[in-house]
């Protein structure tokens, strides 16, 4: 089992690997950052400390960059079908005990994952989702922590306003549980309780099914 530690190579530095990566160094993983791109390499090198030139689908240049010693690797490779296979497959064969590899497509998913990938991440579609509820209207904030579970950030509908928590019966009658408050003209989010009372100006953390929190955030 990998640690949160650990270090990470990410493989392919488009938008969504370069991203990845440097978010990564900022939260404090070390990071092996890997492109067969010179003028891509070439300019991530003064942001990143680790990212060198190679073509992950060649064997020889993994094994030279010492890949199968990093026990977390990310497949970020998207435009080249092709490659993200062989590459994740390769990564298989050399026992990297955690791969996570980049599909658009699902039937993309399901040749990663019978090549070795052990998580398929959909960052297009996840993203789509996401600022689909963004632009919906109320939900400031909206992420899909697991299939069929959310957390989203929102202004409260009116029927929670101005009542302790612990008297809307909001588990029983929408299925949803206010996690978090920030109180009006507060800078922070703080724990929310049965005597917690929100006001109009508040915000609030609210997780839940996708379809029931949905519906509870489209009340009036
Ligand atoms: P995004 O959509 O996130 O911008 P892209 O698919 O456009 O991602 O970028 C993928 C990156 O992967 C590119 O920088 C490309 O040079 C790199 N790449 C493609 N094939 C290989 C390979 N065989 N080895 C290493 N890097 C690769």
């Amino acid at each position: 089992m990998a640690d949160h530690k650990d270090p990470v190579a990410v493989i392919g530095l488009g938008r969504f690997g370069t991203a990845l990566a440097l978010e990564l160094v900022a939260t404090g993983t070390e990071v092996l950052a890997v492109d067969h791109r010179a003028d891509v390499v070439q300019k991530l090198s003064g942001r990143l400390d680790q990212v060198v030139v190679a073509d992950s689908t060649d064997p020889d240049a993994l094994a030279e960059i010492g890949i199968a010693d990093v026990p977390r690797v990310v497949v970020a490779i998207g435009s080249s079908l092709e490659a993200s296979i062989l590459t994740t497959a390769l990564l298989s064969e050399l026992g990297v005990p955690t791969i996570w590899a980049k599909a658009t497509t699902r039937q993309q998913a399901t040749i990663l994952e019978r090549v070795g990938a052990h998580h398929v991440v959909f960052p297009e579609r996840d993203m789509g989702e996401r600022i689909a509820h963004l632009v919906s209207g109320r939900v400031l904030d909206w992420v899909e922590l697991d299939p069929g579970w959310v957390v989203a950030k929102a202004r409260p509908p009116r029927e929670i306003v101005g009542v302790p928590l612990g008297e809307t019966g909001l588990r029983r009658r929408h299925r949803v549980t206010v996690v978090s408050v920030r109180p009006e003209n507060q800078p922070s989010f703080t724990h929310a309780d049965r005597d917690t009372v929100l006001s109009y100006g508040s915000v609030v953390v609210v997780a839940g099914r996708p379809a029931d929190v949905e519906r509870f955030l489209d009340l009036p």
